[in-house]
């Protein structure tokens, strides 16, 4: 595709020079004037249109990490951007103090995907970490037990559930943690997958279990279906909410709605974001039938962006158009493509893929270099360990564009132990 001929509104102001600024230019900007909590920035984009990008200095990128997971539909999806502009042309933020129809829609769409039951409800935020810190205290009011207040909340080595202060306790890496202790108290990391430890663990205190059906930052490692089984009859059984964390695996990225239902267990809360708004920011926490939805009352939770119609807007369509293209079953096929043709080559040990969540395992610690090697060939993706890289694309990818990239695997490995050698 050719270079965009269209200059914008705010270019033609000179707010943006996107256009004459090169990459190194921005760059030296960014470290000048952006807090250093990312560290340097790999390149800089400036338009994108399906499941491809352009950097600053027009190369053209396959987009395999969908922002981590979030294009949903690929970058400056028609549909989604109309629906989107039309919202912010009619009306953009309301406040909490008054309601808009697409955020009705949108709880009653999320609510009919998920298969909730009668009276459960819907809260959106902003982001997964507000998700998650609103499903902390969800927890914190599940105090009630046989044993004394519940103040125990589960959860797993490996786990990421986000940032904030709650969530951050949630989070188990300790390089994460650390710096920003206290945290809220109470909760405890349990062994990965070990239905033993879960049994041990699970009592009468016990206010919560928070678990990522697959666990995205670890790696792309799922949790065994029996482990969510589990993990369901205890909770039910000792009065603890089963919550999920589908923050990175919801909205159709393993191939279902949500990777939930391919266990056919129902939780007690549900936690999204990542893909939920096709690339414009939303989150949402679900609770799942009346009893549970009960616990948080008026005056104890709130944010003032959180459910704005933009927001929701763009929610409602990415969910429509996911829906009325079949997109769910492509991505279960366009998954398994990539996960046969990866499994294939030399030097993968192992390929773990749920529809477009893929973990792909080297056979040495060269995933850092392979992430550049694959910049420099024109494709993007990250390496969240020093073997592991992970896919996430928009489930849009087309099977040529899952050919390209494994087309392009094998020198790209090559590179990345040469380089790798070298240092
Ligand atoms: C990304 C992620 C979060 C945090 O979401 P943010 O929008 O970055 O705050 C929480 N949980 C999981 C499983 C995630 O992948």
């Amino acid at each position: 595709m050719a270079k965009h001929a269209d200059i914008t509104p705010a270019q033609e102001e000179g707010l943006l020079d996107a256009r004459t600024a090169s990459g190194a230019e921005w760059l030296a900007r960014y470290s000048g004037a952006l807090l250093n909590v990312f560290g340097t920035p790999q390149r800089v984009l400036v338009r994108g249109a399906g499941a491809v990008v352009w950097d600053a200095d027009g190369k053209e990128y396959l987009d395999l990490l969908g922002g981590i997971a979030v294009n949903a539909l690929g970058h400056a999806h028609p549909f989604v951007t109309s629906v989107i502009s039309s919202q912010l042309a009619t009306l953009g933020h309301v406040s909490n103090f008054f309601a808009s129809p697409p955020q009705i829609a949108l709880a009653e769409k999320l609510l009919d995907l998920s298969g909730a039951p009668e009276g459960s409800k819907v809260f959106f935020s902003n982001s997964g970490t507000e998700a998650n810190e609103a499903a902390f205290k969800l927890a914190r009011r599940n105090a009630d037990g046989p044993d004394g207040p519940r103040r125990k909340i589960l959860a797993l080595e490996g786990a990421f559930h986000g940032r904030t202060m709650g969530a951050l306790a949630l989070t188990a890496k300790q390089a994460y943690r650390e710096p920003f202790e206290p945290l809220p108290g109470g909760v405890e990391h349990l062994p990965f997958n070990d239905q033993d430890a879960l049994r041990a663990a699970v009592d009468g205190q016990t206010a919560a279990v928070v678990l990522e059906p697959i666990q995205g930052e670890a790696g792309v490692r799922p949790l065994d279906p029996e482990y969510l089984r589990l993990a369901r009859e205890l909770c039910t059984e000792h009065g603890a909410l089963l919550i999920l964390d589908e923050v990175q695996t919801g909205v159709g990225r393993t191939g279902q709605w949500f990777a939930f239902q391919e266990s056919g267990v129902l939780p007690d809360a549900m936690t999204l974001a990542k893909g939920l708004g096709g690339g414009f920011p939303i989150g949402a926490l679900i609770t799942f039938g009346e009893k549970v939805s009960a616990l948080l009352n008026p005056g104890q939770h709130g944010t003032t962006f959180g459910g704005n119609p933009v927001a929701t807007a763009a929610a409602l369509a990415t969910l429509h158009v996911i829906e009325q293209q079949g997109i769910l079953a492509q991505v279960r096929a366009t998954g398994e493509r990539l996960a046969r043709g990866l499994a294939a080559v030399p030097g993968v040990t192992d390929v773990r893929q749920r529809g477009l969540l893929i973990g792909i395992d080297l056979d040495a610690d060269v995933a850092p270099a392979f992430v550049t090697a694959a910049l420099d060939a024109g494709f993007i993706l990250n390496a969240p360990g020093p073997h592991t890289l992970r896919l996430a694309p928009p489930l849009i990818l087309s099977d040529a564009q899952a050919d390209a990239f494994l087309g392009a695997f094998p020198g790209i490995l090559s590179t990345a132990k040469a380089a790798s050698a070298a240092e």
